[in-house]
């Protein structure tokens, strides 16, 4: 069996009909490079940077502190790229009190709709330029990818950029190096989903989080144990603003992830390759069931059963009823 899976790790991932997949892991510290690495990820596809600003007492961790984080990540990556998403604080990952005492706090109805995520970045203007300096500083060590959550507004864009580029002014100033960073937009609320078209040239890369996808889509808290039974993957709408980003940002030539829960679910893997999904990004100890997956899948019949699964009531019996035929 250890035998068995050592040669799994070392396998590509390619469909029957030789379809190539990237598989990505997603980590929360870079401690988790080696796991990510070890189960045979190649690259990291979702950094989540909001874990080094977590649990920390009162002190939130500077340029200096962050940059070295994410070059330990990177170095570990050797030279694989390392997507690394800007601090999504607020909603279901808060800072402690005393960390935010002095920033916005949260005591609002709904802090899932409230000031969390890039909107957060955008109101802490400080806290944000030392996050993309930190992030620049690291993409001289390796391969940098700047993830940017919750993104819904063309004006957010602008300043997004306005910010990497007073960024990267800083540094040269400074005389400290780095590279080219590809920046990308997390794709996780339904009217950045619907208006994906808008935001094609404004980005190099787009990840689907699908976790925030269906919270949003349904009106479902993730964590509300009372509406967990409504939490639907399946459900027609939440397939449907999936299937539309993926399909325009592939015809535009853009990558395009998955990030999200669904992305590691090995009953999601065929329907995601079916709407041309070719890059997943999962915990790492989902990789090899994930794999196994992609090895037994044919895409080349998916297309039309797509669609009927699409405009079927239930998708999930249809997709099934259809899986069991092939
Ligand atoms: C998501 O929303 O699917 C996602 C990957 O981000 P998080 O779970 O950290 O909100
Ligand atoms: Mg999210």
């Amino acid at each position: 069996e250890r035998a068995r899976l050592h040669r799994l790790r070392n396998t590509p991932a390619v469909t029957l009909d030789g379809e190539r997949v990237e598989l990505l892991a997603n980590i929360e510290l870079p401690a988790d490079a080696a796991a990510a690495l070890e189960a045979g990820a190649v690259g990291v596809g979702l950094f989540r940077s909001e874990f080094l600003f977590m649990n920390r007492q009162g002190n939130l961790p500077g340029e200096e502190e962050q940059f070295l984080s994410y070059k330990a990540a990177v170095e570990a990556l050797k030279g694989l790229p390392v997507t690394i998403r800007t601090v999504d604080i607020g909603a279901d990952k808060p800072l402690d009190r005393m960390s935010n005492h002095e920033l916005r706090h949260e005591h609002t109805l709904n802090p899932a709709l409230g000031l969390r995520a890039i909107r957060w970045s955008l109101a802490e203007p400080d806290m944000f330029a030392q996050q993309l300096r930190a992030l620049l500083r690291a993409s001289a060590f390796g391969k940098v990818r700047v993830l940017i959550p919750m993104v819904a507004h063309l004006s957010e864009v602008a300043q997004i950029r306005a910010g990497l580029e007073a960024a990267k002014q800083q540094l040269q100033q400074r005389g400290q190096a780095f590279s080219d960073v590809e920046l990308g937009a997390m794709i996780e609320i339904p009217a950045a989903a619907l208006m994906i078209r808008s935001l094609l040239p404004h980005f190099d890369f787009f990840s689907i989080g699908t976790n925030d996808l269906i919270q949003y889509t349904l009106a479902i808290d993730r964590a509300d144990e009372a509406v967990a039974h409504l939490y639907d993957p399946w459900h027609p709408a939440v397939l449907r603003l999936i299937e539309h980003t993926i399909t325009e940002a592939t015809a535009a030539g853009k990558s395009v992830s998955v990030c999200g829960e669904m992305a590691g679910d090995p009953a999601f893997t065929e329907v995601l390759l079916a709407m041309g999904l070719r890059s997943f990004s999962m915990h790492p100890a989902q990789i090899s069931a994930i794999k196994q997956r992609v090895l037994r899948a044919d895409t080349k019949h998916f297309a039309a059963l797509l669609s009927n699964a699409i405009a079927a009531d239930d998708p999930q019996v249809a997709w099934r009823s259809a899986a069991g035929q092939r």
